[in-house]
C-alpha cells in the first residue's frame, strides 16, 4: 500500500525522523489557516501517489496565507499530470509546510533487495532529482549497504555510507541519527519502501525530510491498525475501494467486458482468452472457492458499477463452489439489479447441470468451454 507524503511524515516523525512543521488541508480555507499558524513562507504540496510533482506544478511556494489559500484552491480538485500519469491524478488534499532554506539536497532510501534477501540502504549526494535517472547515468553516485536482518542497521554502517556518498562532513553525525531513525520507522511499519528525496541539509545545518515516500507491505497491514485510515485514502479507484470493503478481489483493467470467475488462475486464463478473442477485459474479479449466491450477486453489482461494461462473462468451474449456488446468485442479481447487458456463462464441475437447468428460460447465453464463452461475449458486445 502506498501512503501519501503527509502520512509518511506523520509515521516517520513518531520514530524521530525530523520533518518540516506542517499539516494537511482538504480546503483552501484550511490551507490558509495552517499557513497563518506556521507564519512566514510555506510550501503547498499536492498529495498524490505520483512522483515528479515538482515538475508537474504540484509543489508551490507561498509568501502569505492568502497565496497559500490560492495555491490550494488551484490544486484541490484539479488533476496533476505527470510523466508517469499522463491521464492526470486527482488532488484531494494538500500538505502545507513551512518553507525550508535548502543548502544541499541528498537522497536516502531503504527497500527490500529480493535478490540478496536483505534490506538495502541507499545514500546519494545527487538528491532532489529523479533517482531512477541517477541510477541509470551515475550508478556510482548511489552508495548501498545491505542490512543483516538479525543485526539491524549498525550506526557505523550508516556513517560510512553517508561519508562515502559525499554528504557534507559536518552534517554526517546528524544525518546518521536521521538515517537510523528512518530505518527504525521502516522496520516498525513493515514498510517495503521508505524514501526521502530530497533529504535536505538546511542553511542552519539541520537535516530534514523535505519529501517522504513510504509503501507498506499489504500482508502486514493486519498488525497495523494505525494505518486503517490510510488504507481508505490509498484506494483511488472508487469501485476497487467498494469491492475491498465488501471483501471481493477486484481489479479494474479499463476494457469493456466484465469478468467474474472462481479462482485467480481461472480468472487470469479467462482474461487471456477474452483478449485472444479480440475483446478487452474490464476487470479481474475472483469470487473464490465455495461462493454463495449472495457473493455472486455482490460481484455482479461491483462489475456493473463500471459504466464501460457492455457485457459480462461468468466462468465458473465448480469444485467446492456449487454451480446451482452460482446460478441462483446470477438470477437474483439480474432481477434485483435490472441488468440490461448480455451475460455469457460457462458453468462446469460440481452441480453444473442443476445450475444450467435453473438458468434455462432466462436471457443468459450458455457456453460449454472457456474459449467458446470468450468468443460469444466478444461477439455479443461488439
Ligand atoms: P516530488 O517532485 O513529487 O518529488 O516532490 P518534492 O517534495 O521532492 O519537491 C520537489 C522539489 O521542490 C524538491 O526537490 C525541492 O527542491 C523543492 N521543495 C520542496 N519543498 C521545499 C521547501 O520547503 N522549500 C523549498 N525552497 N523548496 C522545496
Ligand atoms: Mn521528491
Amino acid at each position: 500500500m502506498k501512503i501519501h507524503e503527509y502520512q509518511a511524515k506523520e509515521v516517520l516523525a513518531r520514530y524521530g525522523v525530523t520533518v518540516p512543521r506542517g499539516r494537511v488541508a482538504s480546503t483552501p480555507q484550511e490551507a490558509r489557516a495552517i499557513a497563518q499558524e506556521l507564519g512566514g513562507r510555506v510550501v503547498v504540496k499536492a498529495q498524490v501517489h505520483a512522483g515528479g510533482r515538482g515538475k508537474a506544478g504540484g509543489i508551490r511556494l507561498a509568501e502569505t496565507p492568502e497565496q497559500a489559500e490560492q495555491h490550494a484552491r488551484d490544486l484541490i480538485g484539479s488533476r496533476l499530470v505527470t510523466p508517469q500519469a499522463p491521464q492526470g491524478v486527482p488532488v484531494h488534499k494538500v500538505l502545507v509546510e513551512e518553507a525550508i532554506s535548502i543548502a544541499q539536497e541528498y537522497y536516502l532510501g531503504i527497500t527490500l533487495d529480493r535478490a540478496r534477501q536483505r534490506d538495502v540502504v541507499m545514500v546519494s549526494a545527487m538528491g532532489g532529482m529523479d533517482i531512477e535517472q541517477v541510477a541509470e547515468e551515475h550508478p556510482e553516485a548511489i552508495v548501498k549497504v545491505w542490512v543483516e536482518p538479525w543485526q539491524g542497521l549498525h550506526p557505523y554502517q550508516a556513517r560510512q555510507a553517508l561519508y562515502e556518498a559525499g554528504i557534507a562532513r559536518e552534517a554526517v553525525p546528524t544525518a546518521t541519527k536521521f538515517l537510523l531513525a528512518l530505518y527504525k520507522a521502516y522496520m516498525a511499519s513493515d514498510a517495503s519502501l521508505a524514501e526521502i528525496n530530497p533529504f535536505v541539509l538546511t542553511q542552519e545545518g539541520q537535516c530534514l525530510a523535505a519529501d517522504a515516500k513510504m509503501n507498506i507491505d499489504d500482508n502486514a497491514l493486519f498488525r497495523h491498525p494505525e494505518f486503517s485510515d490510510y488504507k481508505e485514502e490509498s484506494e483511488e479507484d472508487p469501485i476497487e475501494a467498494e469491492a475491498h470493503r465488501r471483501g471481493i478481489q477486484y481489479v479494474r483493467l479499463g476494457g469493456d467486458i466484465g469478468i467474474i470467475g472462481n479462482g485467480a488462475g481461472l480468472v487470469m486464463s479467462t482474461l487471456d482468452e477474452v483478449t485472444r478473442a479480440g475483446g478487452k477485459p474490464a476487470n479481474f474479479l475472483d469470487i473464490g472457492g465455495g461462493a454463495k449466491a449472495d457473493l455472486v450477486r455482490n460481484a455482479l453489482e461491483i462489475v456493473l458499477m463500471d459504466p464501460h461494461v457492455k457485457g459480462v462473462l461468468f466462468n465458473v468451474f465448480g469444485g467446492i463452489t456449487r454451480g446451482d449456488e452460482v446460478a441462483k446468485g446470477i438470477i437474483e442479481g439480474i432481477q434485483s439489479l435490472h441488468v440490461k447487458v448480455p451475460i455469457v456463462i460457462r458453468l462446469a464441475g460440481t452441480r453444473a447441470e442443476e445450475g444450467l437447468a435453473l438458468l434455462r428460460g432466462t436471457d443468459l447465453i450458455p457456453a460449454v468451454t472457456m474459449q467458446e464463452a470468450a468468443r460469444k461475449i466478444v461477439e455479443v458486445t461488439r
